[in-house]
């Protein structure tokens, strides 16, 4: 059988790397929803529309056009893969987050690929409100000192220190915690996993033994 699976979690837990290979373990396809909402706030720099700015928000989403492939993400046709990681796509992506108008236009495209068969599928609020029915739901925690030690590992190299990388969690931890919009919390009927003192390869051997018991 092919399933749904989620996975939620603040920034850093590890989702990404898990999710990843979780769904190619099982043969499953991932989504990455945080790719979407960096996709949103890509466009609203290209067009200069602010974050507060609910009208111009919801107009560029009901324009955009966002095409998921492989690794690599697509708008209006044009890769922007590398533009999404950056520090300051990082903070507009968790700003237009929490407004309501973004997490409509983006809950169809997210349905949408939760139907194909097989999915792994990662973000905030996966398991308590585009999937709720999903068949397996993970919520992936980790110390924030532990969290931003990973990005730092992963990041450095951008030139950004463990104290403003540590700074940047926290901050997006609140917002994306105490907005008043699919708030990150986990769902009644996941499964919490501290990653803490686990490698990625011990959290997925944990997670499949749930998956497939
Ligand atoms: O997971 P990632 O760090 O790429 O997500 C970027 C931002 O998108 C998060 O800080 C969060 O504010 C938002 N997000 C969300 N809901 C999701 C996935 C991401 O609000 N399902």
């Amino acid at each position: 059988t092919m399933l749904l699976i989620t996975i939620d979690g603040p920034a850093g837990a590890g989702k990404t790397t898990v999710s990843k290979l979780l769904a190619e373990k099982l043969g499953y396809r991932y989504l990455d929803t945080g790719a979407l909402y960096r996709a949103v706030a890509v466009a609203a720099q290209f067009a200069g529309v602010s974050a507060e700015d609910d009208q111009r928000l919801d107009q560029l989403c009901a324009n955009l056009r966002i095409h998921m492939a492989a690794d690599r993400l697509f708008l209006d046709g044009e890769d922007v893969t590398e533009r999404l990681r950056s520090p300051e796509i990082t903070m507009l992506a968790s700003a237009v987050s929490a407004r309501p108008v973004v997490r409509s236009a983006l809950f169809g495209i997210q349905r949408e690929i939760g139907r194909s068969a097989g999915v792994v599928a990662e973000g905030r609020d996966m398991g308590t409100v585009v999937f709720p029915e999903a068949d397996v739901k993970f919520f992936l925690d980790a110390s924030v000192r532990q969290r931003a030690q990973r990005r730092f590992g992963q990041y450095s190299d951008k030139g950004q220190s463990l104290a403003v990388i540590e700074k940047d969690i926290r901050r997006r931890d609140e917002n994306d915690s105490q907005r008043d919009i699919a708030p990150l919390k986990p769902a009644a009927d996941a499964l919490t996993i501290d990653s803490s003192s686990m490698t990625a390869g011990q959290v997925v051997d944990l997670m499949m033994s749930h998956v497939l018991p």
